[in-house]
């Protein structure tokens, strides 16, 4: 079947033009189909659209069909549901995340969609909200013959923005072109909200906010929701990460309305990695929605203060939403139109992966820059640091989405002290992120390396060390 689906993919194309005179011919079927009444007519035409676009396709029949802009490679093939382009987790090799043995069915969308229009730089899908699971199994073809097509969305920037005094204390930073820094901090595996508190308490006076990871790896830990809830009554600022793969749209919503009304300001939107390499491989993935439909809900509970269902809200949540970009895995280049979408979708922040290839990274910003895209959202590069050259190595082996150059990791490997010399390639990084025009500050990671990355903002320049730091646990 996987032949068979690369195969269309490489003759785009041509199957392209033949689904053109397709969709332009199919509406004068229009009378007979109404003679035949439209239950009648899908009864007839599906066992045909099903074979044989299941055969050339591998199709999965979700009934909101768009073949023929993800370059003929069937998107619902992803093994995360990913319809507006490919996740954070692509393997180098441009195998999938999930399914090492298949190629990403979005670096196949991307060669597919570049055999049609070689010169095409937007992303080959427009946005496309959430699926309608209650068109799984449906005939598209009727929907062509009756002049329907694949819903899109409308992208809400510039519909509201916030006054100045009414933003969250991260997003008056990114807008004052102030340099911007942020870290990860994973919630603690206990029902005491201690442990959360004494990580975060290292980083006071020395970021701008603190992300609260959702799940991360796909492991089991304390919801992103009530971690950032605590820290932002403690006065600290959190950015609450939202990932898809464990909630539906119902409960997603209810979330961020809650985020909001427990003080919570900030949203990063992600996808999420996959259960497969957590804690629980056994449990079962949601991803009903992907990052980018998620933008879409969380803006529209913003700009429009209503629910996805278009049900009113009584009061809509006022949120900074941002989103994230890998440009370290494949499509490389073509992560930009990617990023493109999720800005125009309403993303005004945007974090990136870990950044350990600055060429690549330079090579991505030039054509952020070329775009305009760092002047319509504030640009956040994703550093850090691990303790040994092995733990580097087995972050990019096993790490979704993180690609560590050979280079790197051999001058780690080669240095009489491995911690202090990958403490150094993160600083020299820093500096030379900060140095790129568009690059709006850093986001550092790290696990459960708080106190180094700590030391490693002050001994950057980022920071000067918060007056009357204790010395036993804050940086040198
Ligand atoms: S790598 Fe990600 S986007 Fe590509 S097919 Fe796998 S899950 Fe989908």
């Amino acid at each position: 079947m996987h032949s068979l689906r690369r195969w269309s993919v490489r003759h785009a194309a041509a199957l392209h033009s033949w689904y053109g005179w397709f969709s332009r011919l199919a509406p004068l079927a229009a009378p007979l189909l109404r003679r035949l009444g439209t239950a009648r007519a899908e009864k007839l035409v599906l066992p045909v659209e099903r074979g044989a676009k299941g055969l050339m396709f591998d199709c999965q029949m979700c009934g909101q069909c768009v073949l023929s802009s993800t370059g003929m490679a069937c998107p619902m093939n992803c093994a995360k549901q990913m319809r507006n382009g490919p996740c954070g987790g692509v393997r180098a090799d441009g195998n999938c995340e999930v399914k090492p043995e298949m190629r990403c069915v979005w670096v196949e969308a991307t060669d597919g969609a570049k055999r049609i229009a070689p010169d095409h730089r937007a992303h080959p899908t427009p946005l496309l909200p959430a699926i309608d699971h209650r068109r799984r199994g449906r005939s598209t073809w009727v929907d062509v013959v009756e002049g329907r097509s694949a819903p899109v969305f409308q992208p809400p920037v510039g519909e509201r923005v916030t006054p100045e005094a009414e933003q969250s204390q991260f997003e008056r930073r990114c807008t004052s072109g102030e340099r911007v820094v942020t870290v990860e901090i994973a919630p603690p595996d206990s029902a005491d909200p201690q442990p959360l508190l004494a990580r975060a308490e290292i980083f006071r006076g020395l970021v701008d906010a603190m992300n609260i990871t959702d799940g991360a790896g796909g492991n089991c830990h304390m919801s992103s929701v009530a971690a950032s809830a605590i820290l932002a009554t403690r006065g600290f600022e959190p950015v609450y990460q939202i990932a898809c793969r464990d909630r539906n749209r119902i409960a997603i919503q209810g979330d961020l309305l809650g985020a909001a009304a427990l003080g919570v300001r900030n949203v990063l939107c992600l996808t999420g990695d996959d259960v497969s390499r957590g804690d629980h491989p056994q449990a079962r993935p949601v991803f009903d929605l992907d990052a980018v439909s998620l933008l879409h809900v969380a803006r529209t509970m913003c700009d429009r203060g209503e629910y996805l269902s278009g049900r009113k809200l009584d009061k809509a949540p006022d949120l900074f939403v941002g989103a994230t970009v890998n440009p370290f895995v494949p499509p490389y280049l073509d992560r930009i139109a990617n990023l493109e979408k999720k800005v125009a979708a309403g993303a005004r922040f945007i974090q990136t992966q870990f950044c350990f290839d600055l060429r690549a990274f330079d090579e991505f910003m030039r054509e952020v820059r070329a775009r305009g895209l760092h002047r319509r959202a504030h640009l956040i590069v994703g550093v850090g640091t691990l303790a040994s050259a092995k733990a580097l190595r087995w972050m990019a082996n096993n790490v979704p989405g993180v690609a560590i150059p050979e280079e790197v990791l051999a001058r780690i490997e080669a240095a009489p002290d491995q911690k202090a010399e990958a403490k150094a390639v993160c600083i020299e990084t820093i500096r030379a992120v900060t140095a790129i025009e568009g690059v709006a500050g850093v986001h550092l990671m790290g696990h459960r390396n708080e106190q180094v990355l700590a030391q490693i903002i002050v001994e950057s320049g980022l920071r000067e060390p918060p007056a009357g730091a204790d010395r036993a646990s804050r940086p040198a």
